[in-house]
């Protein structure tokens, strides 16, 4: 179901149209109501007279976490005290929390994207979806709840923890539908088989899953273990929370709400604009947001966009799946390295268990990478021939895919960390 037929359909240039006139009057807002933005707009010469549509966004000064960090903690906030009504702190996987405000009005925007990814992902009125991120500061958990009552499905705020008990609702209330991240998806499944719970046991077959980089190959698992389809939904808290792109059912790149945010790719090294279908970082305005709008967000995420039409009808630009954060990714002995590289090939061989860890040292002035692995019951053997044989297969193949040589460390199943919320796969003992 398209949830906001206007919006999401709305022709390109009017869209455009559209997004020049908010922008305007943000950086007006901004200008008036931020000294933050306003020294920024001085030093480079830049008032808010010089923007006349959506295309002068290039002007405009960037905004980056370290920003953020500096202007701790309400120094990015304009809207005064009075108007906020909600606070949330990012997760900070990477280095100390920031914080985000927002206003009444920011936070009916943000159930307004929620409400259309839902309906993307074809839920209905008649749906239950059970919430299994956290919930707390962390955007995850309260962003995809209210979204939910907003939308007028119904809302199971199960949160993270309590995997048995929650499998138990789960097939108790016939929940049709669940949101978490998509290593929890495959710990539920996990837990079901320990259980002796099947799949057709359950009503389940919508799953929204996000907040971590995850791969085709980790969607085909997850989708063939529950019996859902599973759909990505992307956000962070900065811009909002979840809720800022979405897939349809193409599942084919994810819509961006690009009536409220709006996305540039541009060369993290260079900070040049780059084209659509080219891979950079990607970068969001706040076009909408009063309680702490941003101007050119840098998140460190890595993808491009889409321009094309979309065969749902949704005429929105769309992002490819993340592949990492600029800081993610491991520079071995010169070669840039992703985790999500690892992870689509491991998850394209049978014997393995999706869950891996990836420790990077430096010996002897050399870097070096381990990749630890459990091998899937079956497929696990006192023969030691049989072990070094399956070692040797899953080293060539991450080397025709990293140009490296990985060191191979097989485990048993159940031996590697589950995780409930954001996944840690690489320890990176250079740092420390
Ligand atoms: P933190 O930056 O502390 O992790 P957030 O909770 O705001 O705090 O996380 C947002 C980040 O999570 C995004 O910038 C992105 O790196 C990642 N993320 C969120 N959703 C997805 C998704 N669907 N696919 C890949 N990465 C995602
Ligand atoms: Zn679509």
């Amino acid at each position: 179901m398209i949830w906001n037929i206007n919006k999401e359909t709305m022709d390109r240039e009017q869209m455009r149209v559209l997004q020049g006139k908010r922008l305007q009057k943000l950086v007006t807002y901004v200008y008036h109501n931020l000294p933050f933005y306003r020294n920024k707009m001085q030093e480079i010469g830049i008032t808010p007279a010089d923007i006349h549509g959506i295309d002068d966004i290039i002007n405009l000064p960037f905004t980056t976490k370290q920003d953020l960090r500096d202007n701790y903690p309400y120094g990015l906030v304009s809207a005064p005290h009075s108007q906020i009504v909600r606070i949330h702190a990012s997760s900070g996987t990477t280095g100390n929390p920031t914080i985000c405000a927002y206003t009444r009005h920011d936070l009916t925007v943000w159930q307004e994207s929620v409400s259309r990814c839902l309906g993307a992902f074809g839920l209905t009125r008649e749906d239950t979806m059970s919430v299994a991120y956290g919930y707390g500061l962390f955007t995850g958990g309260l962003g995809l709840h209210y979204g939910v009552e907003n939308y007028g499905a119904t809302v199971v705020p199960a949160s993270t923890g309590n995997t048995e008990k929650h499998i138990r609702l789960i097939r108790d209330l016939g929940i049709t539908a669940i949101a978490c991240t998509p290593s929890y998806a495959l710990y539920l499944s996990e837990t079901m088989r320990k259980m002796g719970i099947t799949r057709s046991e359950l009503k389940l077959h919508i799953a929204a899953l996000g907040a971590e980089p995850w791969t085709e190959n980790m969607r085909q698992e997850i989708q063939e273990q529950l019996g859902v389809k599973a759909y990505n939904i992307y956000g962070l808290s900065e811009i909002c929370g979840p809720g800022v792109s979405y897939e349809c059912e193409c599942q084919n790149g994810s819509h961006i709400v690009e009536d409220h945010f709006y996305p540039e790719i541009i060369n993290p090294i260079t900070c040049e604009p780059m084209g659509y279908g080219e891979k950079g970082e990607l970068v969001f305005t706040t076009l909408t947001k009063d309680g702490m709008p941003l101007l050119r967000y840098r998140t460190k995420d890595l993808t491009s966009l889409i321009n094309e039409p979309c065969p749902c009808g949704r005429t929105s630009v769309r992002m490819t799946p993340i592949m990492g954060r600029s800081d993610d990714m491991l520079i071995i002995r010169g070669i840039n390295v992703f985790p999500s590289q690892v992870e689509s090939v491991i998850l394209s061989m049978k014997e393995f268990e999706p869950y891996y860890m990836i420790t990077v040292d430096r010996v002897n002035n050399l870097d070096t990478i381990e990749v630890q692995v459990e091998v899937r019951d079956g497929y696990y053997s006192d023969d030691i021939n049989e072990m070094i044989c399956l070692k040797k297969k899953l080293q060539n193949h991450l080397k025709s895919v990293l140009s490296i040589k990985a060191e191979i460390k097989l485990v048993e199943p159940n031996s590697i960390e589950r995780a409930q919320g954001k996944a840690k796969h690489v320890n990176d003992k250079r740092k420390l």
